[in-house]
């Protein structure tokens, strides 16, 4: 942890360099060079963005084991390669936005806004071993939240937000149907701001600030292999990939349990999830006829 903290994220040096850079700026020293800690945390993001996704796409869909895993694909097509070209620049603007919250947050420790942290991880062993081990929970939780708040809220005496969400924001997300990696986090910048949020939720209460690295990569990774479209060796999200075809239930994921209690779990088999997809095939290539 020591190491982690040091070495590979040293964030109490970020925290220096950020408290530095402002106070420069507070006095009229606009100096670029001041910002530069600004610039490490931006390439280290596009970096990570790239890398995770792209070699999870590789392992599952180009090399060698692509076609032996192909048996455990859900859709056993392979997505129009425009899906990609689409996907990947939205990714990139998803991570982007992590990067915003990551240095709004820098700015709050050096402001002293937030002092409800330790850089020593052995006066919060307690604290960081909850906000790691429960990531089923409140991660996930805060995540069926953002991603209902974009649904459809079938309001009549409010104004239905969620609708006008969807139609502006989240639709993007959903124009991947058969999912690959990098569905994960091809989300509208709306989006991806809303969804990246989960980051600074360590931020409220006692906690050590390399969390909001570690809760961004989380937020990454578990996207990428929710989307996958595999049953292995990801996590074999059956459960979001009927959110996909469906659109209307399983809006969280199977740890949290807003679903169950509001009755918009769905677990259907895959030969009812085939049929529709197959009838939405149908509809569009009518809707291209037409056109
Ligand atoms: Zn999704
Ligand atoms: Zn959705």
């Amino acid at each position: 942890m020591v190491y982690l903290t040091n070495t590979v994220y040293p964030v109490a040096q970020q925290m220096e360099e950020s408290k530095f850079s402002f106070e420069k700026a507070q006095a009229g020293n606009y100096d670029l060079d001041n910002f530069a800690w600004i610039w490490k945390i931006t390439a280290r993001d596009l970096f990570a963005s790239l890398v995770l996704p792209a070699g999870w796409h590789w392992l599952l869909y180009s090399s060698n084991y692509a076609e032996t895993i192909r048996t455990m694909k859900f859709n056993k097509d392979y997505p129009a390669e425009k899906h990609l070209w689409r996907e990947i620049p939205y990714c990139v603007s998803t991570v982007l936005m992590g990067t915003v919250i990551e240095i709004w947050a820098m700015y709050m420790y050096s402001l002293g806004y937030f002092q409800n942290y330790f850089l020593d991880w052995r006066q919060g062993q307690l604290a960081l071993f909850c906000w790691i081990f429960f990531i089923p929970t409140w991660r996930d939780g805060h995540f069926y939240w953002v991603h209902r708040f974009m649904h459809k809220w079938n309001t009549t005496w409010i104004p239905d937000v969620g609708e006008w969400m969807y139609n502006n924001a989240h639709y993007l997300h959903h124009q991947s149907r058969n999912t690959q990696p990098w569905s994960g986090i091809a989300m509208h910048p709306i989006e991806g701001f809303i969804y990246e949020t989960a980051a600074v939720v360590p931020c409220l209460f006692w906690h050590h600030p390399a969390l909001i690295n570690f809760i961004k990569i989380e937020l990454t990774l578990s996207a990428i292999l929710g989307h996958d479209g595999h049953d292995f060796p990801g996590s074999g999200d059956w459960w979001h990939q009927i959110h996909h075809t469906k659109i209307n239930c399983n809006y969280g994921s199977k740890t949290a349990p807003f679903d169950w209690l509001f009755g918009t779990n769905d677990y259907t088999g895959a030969e009812e999830v085939e049929e529709q997809e197959q009838k939405y095939q149908e509809e569009l290539n009518r809707k291209s006829k037409k056109i």
